[in-house]
Order: structure tokens, then sequence, then C-alpha cells
């Protein structure tokens, strides 16, 4: 697979490359749980990225701190140094290595583990009473790490770590149900994925059956907060792609534990089978198209470009008439040298059927084939949230609105929270751009 080349290709939207990766250390906890819960921030359901910590009282109905957008869009472009350990996804299916906290009882992830990450000029200190984001010695913000969560601790009764069955990415429950996929390896594989760098590291199992998921999303809930279920799998080599097995694994967590779930797959080759997995009950569906410019997609997803910008929106268009607008997301991967005004146009295409474009940047993961990248420039990021999130909302769609899983959650990015009005802090921003 040819690594996407170093250098200026679109207008505004280098791809960054780095020196080198860091290494990442694997996730440990076997012991049994012992002592009480303690308390972490948890939003409840239907909350979306908002939470307590640090911040005002937790409402679906909360202001946006002014500039938060801004400083999460600069801390997802240049990492954040910290000084205290924090819960990390580590690999996994897609653009995947993250930090996890709370930002002014936002919810964020932001890269802390990878190179660029280190020079970064924003730290995270540990403050008398809590954490706290600072740039030149300058407090910025709140910050409230992920504790380890308490059913980690747990095991299956044949032994197997909850932790190695699903992780919890801030308030979502979220698993690789099969930790393989037919493009791993060849010449198809995603060059920004990292579904097989988990598996062999020992990070997880390679097949999750529907009844462990529905045994730990019932401790997920209980124990720490949980309030949806993400679900995502590798390809697998049949008609589809894998769709049905996630679903069935979304229908038991559903049943087991009452959460609202999504489930992601690629478009299946017969498109009634996205009607087979809405008639099990599921909420939401993620279909990524990843960039809506086709040179992109063919050098990123070869597989993914074989299926066509148009035979995604085909997909969609049936998810859509089955799930409802705005159940249906997409991510849009930033920082690829993708041309911003295709991505843009794409973007708005898809609102306009009553899709969510999950506009994220690229976040190199450790072990990927896009591993010596940094992510995009924030100010390239931020530009093309500006032309989306008021679209988004002009049509009556955005994050508030979506059941479960990524686009509900939007912790991979600062976009939902540009989707009200503006972001008016003391510095100097973008201007939001017209709908017409
Ligand atoms: S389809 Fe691409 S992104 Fe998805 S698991 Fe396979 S290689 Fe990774």
């Amino acid at each position: 697979m040819t690594k996407a080349a170093p250098g200026e290709l679109a207008d505004g939207n280098p791809v960054r490359a780095k020196r080198g990766a860091m290494n990442s250390s694997a996730a440990r906890g076997t012991a049994r749980l012992t002592g009480p819960v303690p308390a972490r921030p948890s939003a409840g359901p239907g909350a979306g990225r908002r939470a307590a910590a640090g911040g005002t009282a937790a409402t679906g109905t909360r202001a946006i701190p002014d500039g938060l957008a801004h400083l999460i869009a600069e801390l997802q472009g240049y990492g954040l140094r910290t000084e205290v350990p924090m819960e990390r996804r580590q690999g996994g299916a897609g653009p995947a290595d993250a930090g996890m906290l709370w930002i002014d009882g936002f919810a964020a992830t932001v890269p802390t583990s990878s190179e660029y990450a280190q020079a970064s000029p924003y730290v995270m200190r540990a403050e008398d009473d809590g954490w706290g984001i600072y740039r030149d010695g300058r407090r910025l913000a709140t910050a409230q790490p992920l504790q380890r969560p308490r059913y980690y601790d747990l095991e299956t009764a044949d032994g197997i770590p909850y932790w190695k069955i699903a992780l919890l990415h801030l308030d979502s429950l979220a698993s690789t149900v099969i930790q393989t996929c037919a493009y791993w390896g060849n010449a198809d594989q995603c060059t920004f994925c990292g579904i097989g760098v988990t598996l062999a590291n020992g990070r997880t199992i390679a097949k999750k059956t529907p009844e462990m998921l529905a045994e730990v999303a019932v401790a997920a809930r209980d124990m720490d907060g949980a309030v949806d279920a993400t679900l995502t799998t590798g390809t697998t080599a049949t008609p589809d792609k894998g769709a049905l097995y996630v679903a069935r694994c979304g229908q038991a967590i559903r049943e087991a534990a009452g959460l609202p779930v999504e489930v992601q797959f690629e478009p299946p080759s017969v498109l009634d089978v996205i009607d087979q997995v809405a008639s099990l009950g599921i909420d939401s569906v993620g279909i990524h198209v990843e960039s809506f410019d086709p040179e992109v997609l063919a050098r990123v997803a070869p597989a993914k470009a074989r299926t066509g910008i148009e035979g995604y929106f085909r997909a969609w268009e049936r998810a859509v008439a089955a799930f409802g607008p705005g159940q249906v997301s997409t991510y849009v991967i930033l920082g690829m040298g993708e041309d911003p005004a295709l991505t843009v146009d794409g973007c708005r295409r898809a609102i306009d059927m009553g899709v969510y474009p999950f506009v994220v940047p690229l976040r190199p993961t450790v072990g990927s084939l896009m591993e010596d990248l940094t992510a995009p420039l924030p100010a390239y990021t931020e530009a093309i949230y500006r032309q989306v999130a008021p679209y988004l909302a002009a049509r009556g769609l955005g994050a508030q609105g979506v059941a479960a899983g990524c686009a509900r959650c939007q912790a991979c990015s600062a976009m939902s929270l540009l989707e009200g009005s503006g972001d008016r802090g003391e510095r100097t921003y973008l201007p939001l751009v017209g709908n017409s």
C-alpha cells in the first residue's frame, strides 16, 4: 500500500509528516473487582457530549463555553502533553489513537501518546482540586481525564477480561466485534487503520460474541455510566460485509442493557441487508466513506474506492429510509490531502439527504500505514467545520438528535460545538460561512 506523500496536496490541506512514532503500551487489568464504585462524569442517555466534569450543571442544553470549539480543534491538531496518566484508545478500526477526557465538561479525544503531541504547546496539569489545560503558563480550561473504568476489573466466567471485549470511550461502550478485516495486510488495507495492531498486541480478542457484549454492556452501564454502545467491525468477505453480525451483537446489547446502539459497516453488496439491520432494533448506523475526494479515497482505502462515492450515497439513501434522517452518519477524515471544496460539497450533499457527516481530523495510529503523519493543522480543520456545521443546523440535523455512536458522542471532533451559533471568545475566529 502506498503511503500518503508528505507535502501540500490541496489548498490549505497539507499532509503533515512527522519524524517517527512512539511505541504504545498495552492496557492491563485482570484483577477481580473490589471496593466501591467511584463518582465519575456521566451525562445520562441523550445528553450528548456534555458531562458534569468540572463545569456547570450537565444538561442537554448547557451553554457551550466561549472558545471551546477552537481549543478542542487546537488540541486535536497539536495534541496534548500530559503530566497525569489517562485512559487511551490504542489501535482499533479506523483512525484511533487518543487520550480521553472532558474539557470544561465536554467530551473530547485528543492525541496524547504520539511523538508530535509531545511537542504540543498545550499541557494538562494536576491542580489542587482536579486538572487544568495550560498554554504558555496560562490556564485555558478545566480538564478531567477518564479514570480507569470499574468494569475493566471484571472477567467472564471463562477468564476473558471485560476490557478485551469492549472499552469505555468516555460515556460510550465501544467494541470492534470482529477484529480482523478482509483487507488487512494486503493491498486493500486502509492506510489510516490499526485494526490488526490491537489484536497482534494481545489487547483484544479476535471475535466477540453477542453474549459477551451483552454481559459487558450491563456492567459498563451499571458501574461506569455508559449511555450507549458503538460497535464496529472489520469487513468480512461476505455479501453483507459483516453488517449482520455486528447488528446481532448490537441487538444483544439492546435487549440486555437497554442501551441505544450504533453499528458501523461498509456498504453491503445487497442493500436489503440494511433493512435487515434495522429490523434487529439498531438505533443508528455508521457507513463511512472516509473522504469525498475520489483520488484520496483510492489512495487511502482502495476497497472502499471500488464501492465508489456514489455507492456510498446509494447505501445512505437506503439507510436514511430505514433509520431516519440524522441516524445515519459517515466519518469524513481531514488531513489526507483531500480537496477542501470537494469535501465541503460532499458533506452538504450528504446532509441534504439526512446523513450526518462526522468530520474529524486524521489521528495517525501507531502501526498503521499512516503512522508517520501528524494530524492536520487546526486552522484547516476548523475552517471545514465552520462550513459544514451551520449547514447541518440549518437543515435541522445535529449531534443532539443522534441516538447513539460516534456522531452522538462527538468527542473526536469539535464540529458539534459550532452547530448552534458561534463561539464568542476572546480569540480571533474564522467566520462561520453562510448556508446559501
Ligand atoms: S475496512 Fe478499512 S478501516 Fe475498516 S477495518 Fe478494514 S482496513 Fe480498517
